[in-house]
């Protein structure tokens, strides 16, 4: 079994907008500090997995076939930079209030990952920048870092920017 690194997408992989959605491959701005973290964390062997809420899709501010358009994209601007790109993404179009159990705060799709991957829960990090993304991680058993103004209890580690992530968290232990 491997471990991973979860990832959330909007303020982790690429800049979020505020209320609104990522709706076509101009509007995703590729955050330049979270790539030493994908490098170190693939260089240790863990998996890269992304663990995104798209609900503007639900809401039909856009399409399934934008969302993939936009990930296409991501997946190339990260090979470009990196070398390689994400693992696996998941991905919950669900509304807010379906009682979707896919949608973070609910573990869903991190236990779907982890069927279909035979990803080691208990070695594996959740990075994101919610409050929602920590509870995710939490009910599946992961510990969880939060980047961004939160308590210094609110999640296992707690770092004001993507920049200030540790990366010696993910040298491989045997
Ligand atoms: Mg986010």
């Amino acid at each position: 079994m491997k471990p991973a690194l979860f990832l959330d997408r909007d303020g982790i992989i690429n800049v979020r907008i505020m209320d609104g959605y990522v709706r076509n491959t101009d509007e995703f701005i590729l955050l330049a500090d979270v790539l030493p973290i994908l490098r170190a964390a693939h260089e240790a062997g863990y998996l890269l997995v992304l663990i995104t809420n798209q609900q503007g899709v639900g809401k039909g501010i856009m399409g399934q076939g934008d969302l993939d358009l936009v990930h296409g994209h991501m997946q190339v601007q990260l090979a470009e930079r990196l070398g390689f790109g994400l693992d696996a993404m998941y991905v919950c179009t669900d509304l807010a209030g379906t009682g979707s159990t896919r949608r973070k705060p609910e573990p869903g799709m991190l236990l779907e990952a982890q069927r279909d991957l035979s990803i080691d829960l208990a070695r594996s990090w959740f990075l994101g920048d919610s409050i929602t993304d920590h509870q995710a991680g939490q009910a599946a058993g992961v510990r969880t870092i939060l980047v961004g103004s939160f308590p210094p209890d609110a999640a296992t580690i707690v770092v004001p920017t993507l920049a200030d992530v540790p990366l010696g968290l993910f040298q491989t232990h045997s």
